[in-house]
């Protein structure tokens, strides 16, 4: 479900850099007025957003910690040092003992990663002049995919190939599996869609990946801090992680379950081999001797430290927690919408995202 606030747009803005700075109090009150017309986490006016708002002492470290920028790590070791940890302890969530990676801004730069990841990958597994052209290189996702995949293929040049799903809003295999051919690169499974919550098939796509000898990318940007919190039989009946081998990276963002800071997303690969297919030297920072695993440069330390700060306080009862808070209030919303004449769910919620139609 998507959400929109109604309220009117300011017209007391100021649109030109003015002559000399004004006070701080005329600030405030400017950002406050226009800002009035947002919905908020903190009164509950917000219910479509991916997005949730963090505690507060992740805010308060958000605010501390303000300018750090892990783009350079030879400023910064110390915070360099904390989101090396953190990216462990989301390998921990995923099952990745080995996993390495980095913070992003959300699950778009760590989609677009993992292609280039995958593309870069499999330009150097095969000779070049067996290669075919960039533009009927394939990058199989199911039609649910989050749209950063259309914006994926269009940065490679690469073809995006989208696979109907079945009834219940998963990746259909059978389909999958015509599709994949010696020129797909990469097929992305979704672990919590976008519009449904539904979670695809990874065993099975898992299978298909290895047997072609293709990366698998899960995009558990939402499902990420969700499914690893569900009871066991469900976690039992849903493997999305590096417990499945074919499984080459992940996507998981902190800033959506996670109750992290925006922009608080990451990109976990299996090992430190696959995160350095696409790690880049940096020349004139950190003395030459930094390599950026991100698209962008300067980066926010303060959000890195602010999501580890929940990740620490949250732990995992608290994720548990609220997972079961949440999946009673879906389970509420869908039996109300049943009960609405003309109105019915897309599919049975199987986590926290209700799709919901007219009959
Ligand atoms: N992947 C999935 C499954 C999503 O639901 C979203 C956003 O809702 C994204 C990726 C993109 O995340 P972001 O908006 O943080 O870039």
């Amino acid at each position: 479900m998507n959400q929109k606030a109604t309220g009117k747009r300011s017209t007391s803005l100021i649109h030109k850099l003015p002559a000399s700075g004004l006070s701080a109090r005329r600030i405030l009150n400017l950002l406050k007025s226009s800002a009035s017309t947002d919905l908020s986490f903190r009164d509950d006016s917000i219910l479509g957003s991916m997005c949730t708002s963090p505690p507060s002492l992740a805010s308060g470290i958000f605010s501390r910690f303000k300018d750090v920028n892990l783009g350079d790590p030879g400023l910064f070791p110390g915070s360099e040092e904390i989101e090396k940890n953190a990216v462990t302890m989301l390998g921990n969530i995923l099952h990745g003992s080995e996993a390495a990676g980095v913070y992003v801004t959300g699950g778009t730069e760590a989609n677009i990663l993992a292609v280039k990841t995958a593309l870069l990958r499999y330009l150097s597994t095969y000779p070049q002049d067996s290669i075919p052209e960039r533009s009927s290189l394939k990058l199989i996702v199911p039609a649910s995919a989050h749209f950063s995949f259309d914006k994926a293929a269009e940065l490679t040049g690469v073809k995006l190939v989208k696979i109907p799903l079945d009834e219940a809003g998963r990746m259909n295999v059978a389909l999958l599996e015509q599709a994949v051919d010696e020129s797909c690169f990469c097929i992305t499974a979704v672990a919590g869609t976008t519009g449904l919550g539904a979670i695809d098939p990874v065993s099975e796509i898992s299978r298909i990946a290895v047997r072609n000898n293709i990366y698998l990318h899960v995009d558990a940007a939402f499902g990420g801090f969700v499914i690893p919190f569900m009871d066991r039989e469900f976690i039992e009946a849903n493997p999305f992680d590096f417990s499945v081998p074919g499984v080459c990276s992940i996507t998981i963002d902190p800033h959506k379950m996670g109750r992290g800071v925006t922009p608080g997303g990451a990109i976990l690969y299996r090992n430190r081999e696959t995160a350095g297919i696409s790690s880049m030297p940096v020349s004139y920072l950190a003395g030459g001797e930094t390599r950026h695993l991100t698209l962008v440069g300067t980066r926010s330390g303060a959000a890195v430290l602010a999501c580890y700060a929940s990740m620490l306080q949250l732990g995992v009862g608290g994720y548990r927690k609220s997972t079961r808070k949440a999946m009673e209030v879906t389970r509420q919303l869908e039996s109300r919408i049943n009960q609405i004449y003309g109105y019915d769910t897309v599919i049975r919620p199987v986590i926290n995202v209700v799709g919901i139609r007219p009959d």
